[in-house]
């Protein structure tokens, strides 16, 4: 940081240019206060907003709303959270302090405003950045520049999914072009047998870390791969393969041309395995060692992450594809078409095997590891292949289950709670279990004021959008109800996923009539609130969606059940903060982790989960609610039936009644006790900064010493 930021608007630059401010409310609250209007309108881009009003406007108004003290304690804040020593990283890390992690991944969640992430596994890459950057782990992460992000999201009047693409205007993103010391951009290149492929880099801070991103519109590209980078998921096999190219390859020379060594290669999922070819290309030619040598040489200081038992998530590419792409790059280091389609083969042999990412990962990597206990079981189970000889349980992959980034998450209202309740250094030692031991001291009252005026705040957010939305399809009689859409009084489930047909996020419907009666129950109602994409390709997911907004558009559950369109970080944040329960219901063991039902916990909602992913390990009969026993069926007609009655079940017996009770200060004294259980049992285990603690203890330090050790 320059430090010669004299004027508010400077120092208002220096903190947009930082996404630091993206998990402190108090700075983003000194945006809205200069111009709520333009904040929204900005769509919470600080930088975008700096575009737009000028710095005259912003020293008047911040005289105007005496701001100046706020904006300056802030910037104090970031410098001296840049500049602190004494980090939990500096103190472990060893080895990592000299050569950092090298952190890959196809997507990163970091806000609303950054859109290059599609879901969950960006969030949690956004969610493993920020606690690197809170821990001081020496981490920079790499990924991809997509100029259209992934996509906006509008139901027609039919309910069916129609997809929007924006352009980012790289000059309202906090990002620095990478240029040489004549000021030229750096430039990456991977020649193919068609095209070669040309990259430049930006570099955009989170925190203490850096994230480098690829951008492949530049001159002298062809003008299909200048759209390469456009957008996430978007395009066809080719298009797909020649992103992870750019990702891997691509990633691994940026690292290169900008002198940073790292010490551990960490694959966030197997989009990003080729930077293990293009490292074991570099060990062979500088040290003329067979392929098999460098291979194990680079494998010691390579972790991959693998993120999904669903098997069309592990990218496969058939023979021709790769000779076409990779041609070039398998001469280079001199091996065969066999011996190179090979490393991405479970059976070697096999020539009709295409080319699998999760495979060259595997087989490049040191330590393995699925994102929660039952997924870590079942990745043994998958690719038990690899290794003929052994048994199931001795496969070499394990777990480590995913957390959320905390301060991202968690209400600014329920954060002053806890700096009440829970001591003010919390945020620092918030791992550790005795601190969430004083979430049983809250206040009772308090707690339950809080979580009713979070979930007032989503109420007028979704009457908001649902207001947008409807005037758009001309539902007119929804904008004439809007203020009587949704309830605070109300049992509020929330409900927000992606579209994969394993989610069923349609379960609930399986039993109208049973449903209707809980809706519409006179005394003892519950409303839903509803979100979430359906990839563009993927029909089943948009039908089933469409399931679900046509049910929200009947005028008998028109006040009680909602479709919050385009479901994003912004959309999850106020749908977490403010519902009561978090259901979902996926086919088990499918889910391999889910982190949302994690941010809702922080914020006093109770999860409702089938026993699968990161709730399978968190229930303990008191922390929220089990759908079922974790029981599943070889027919999957049986196992949804089963399933959708233990549903129904579980909320006409256990949820409702429980939330109904009301002690003689209206406050359900019973759930609240629940919520606080949630807090303390699962608070200081599924967050990020226990995951990022676990991979540096369990991965990073024992791969950095074996890079040290063979450097030394
Ligand atoms: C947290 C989050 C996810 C991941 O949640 P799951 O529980 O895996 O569905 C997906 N999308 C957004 C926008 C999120 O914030």
């Amino acid at each position: 940081m320059a430090g010669f930021e004299n004027h508010l608007h400077e120092r208002l630059r220096a903190l947009a240019q930082n996404l630091w401010w993206t998990w402190h409310p108090e700075v983003i609250s000194i945006f809205t206060d200069l111009d709520p209007h333009v904040w929204r309108q900005v769509e919470h881009n600080p930088m975008a907003f700096l575009n737009r009003v000028t710095p005259e406007v912003i020293e008047e108004r911040a005289s105007e709303l005496v701001l100046e003290s706020r904006i300056n304690y802030a910037f104090r804040r970031l410098n001296e959270y840049i500049e602190q020593e004494k980090t939990w990283g500096f103190i472990h890390g060893g080895n990592l302090n000299s050569r950092p992690v090298a952190y890959y991944s196809a997507e990163f969640g970091l806000h609303e405003s950054m859109p290059i992430y599609s879901g969950g596994l960006g969030i949690l890459a956004g969610d493993h950045l920020k606690s690197a950057s809170d821990l001081g782990v020496p981490l920079v992460g790499i990924g991809l520049l997509y100029q259209q992000g992934y996509f906006c999201q509008r139901l027609n009047s039919e309910g069916w999914q129609e997809e929007d693409y924006i352009n980012l205007d790289t000059r309202d993103q906090p990002i620095q072009p990478v240029t040489d010391p004549g000021g030229n951009p750096v430039v990456v290149r991977v020649d193919t047998r068609t095209t070669p492929l040309l990259a430049r880099i930006w570099k955009l801070l989170v925190g203490r870390v850096s994230l480098i991103l690829l951008d492949t519109n530049v001159e002298g590209n062809s003008v299909e791969d200048r759209e390469l980078t456009a957008r996430l998921y978007g395009g066809d096999a080719r298009l797909r393969m020649r992103q992870e190219i750019l990702l891997g390859i691509g990633g691994s020379r940026a690292l290169k041309a900008l002198n940073i060594y790292p010490g551990v290669m960490h694959l966030n999922e197997g989009h990003s395995a080729f930077a293990i070819l293009e490292e074991v290309r570099r060990v062979m030619e500088y040290e003329q060692i067979p392929l098999g040598r460098a291979l194990r040489r680079v494998s010691l200081h390579t972790v991959f992450t693998t993120h999904t038992p669903v098997e069309a998530g592990h990218d496969r590419f058939p023979p021709d594809l790769v000779e076409e792409n990779l041609g070039v790059f398998r001469e280079r280091m001199g091996l065969s078409h066999d011996e190179f389609m090979a490393l991405g083969r479970v059976n070697p042999n096999d020539r009709g095997e295409p080319f699998c990412m999760t495979v060259l990962a595997l087989k490049g990597s040191r330590r393995a590891n699925g994102v929660s206990a039952i997924h870590g079981h079942v990745s043994r189970m998958m690719w038990n292949g690899l290794w003929p000889g052994r048994r199931e349980s001795e496969v070499p992959i394990g777990h480590i289950t995913n957390g959320v980034h905390v301060l991202s998450w968690l209400a600014p209202q329920m954060y002053q709670l806890f700096q009440t309740w829970l001591g003010q250094d919390w945020p620092t030692r918030m791992v550790h279990p005795d601190v969430w031991e004083a979430v049983e001291d809250i206040d009772d009252g308090e707690l339950w004021e809080t979580h009713q005026s979070l979930k007032m705040r989503l109420i007028r957010f979704v009457r908001r959008r649902l207001l947008k939305q409807s005037a758009r399809l001309g539902h007119e009689e929804t904008v004439k109800l809007i203020d009587g859409i949704l309830d605070p009084d109300v049992l509020t489930i929330g409900c927000a996923r992606r579209f994969a047909t394993y989610k069923r996020t349609d379960l609930i419907l399986s039993q109208p009539e049973r449903l209707a009666k809980l809706i519409n129950d006179a005394d003892r109602p519950i409303q839903i609130i509803f979100a979430g994409k359906a990839h563009p390709r993927d029909d089943a997911g948009k039908a089933l969606m469409q399931r679900i907004a046509r049910f929200s558009y009947e005028s008998a559950h028109k006040l009680k059940v909602a479709f919050v369109e385009d479901y994003d970080y912004n959309v999850a944040r106020h749908l977490v903060q403010g519902v009561d329960v978090w259901l979902n219901n996926p086919r088990r063991p499918l889910e391999a982790c889910g982190t949302s039902g994690q941010k809702v916990v922080l914020n006093g909602g109770l999860n409702l989960s089938v026993l699968d992913g990161w709730w399978n390990e968190a229930y303990d009969g008191r922390n929220g609610f089990a759908i079922g026993h974790g029981g599943m069926h070889n027919d999957q007609q049986v196992q949804n039936r089963r399933d959708a009655e233990y549903l129904y079940q579980t909320l006409e017996s256990e949820v409702v009644p429980l939330y109904y009770h009301r002690d003689s200060q209206g406050i359900p004294s019973a759930w609240v006790a629940r919520m606080k259980h949630a807090m303390m049992s699962l608070g200081w285990r599924f967050i990020a900064d226990r995951m990022v603690k676990d991979y540096a203890e369990r991965f990073y330090l024992p791969a950095a010493e074996a890079t040290s050790a063979e450097t030394d």
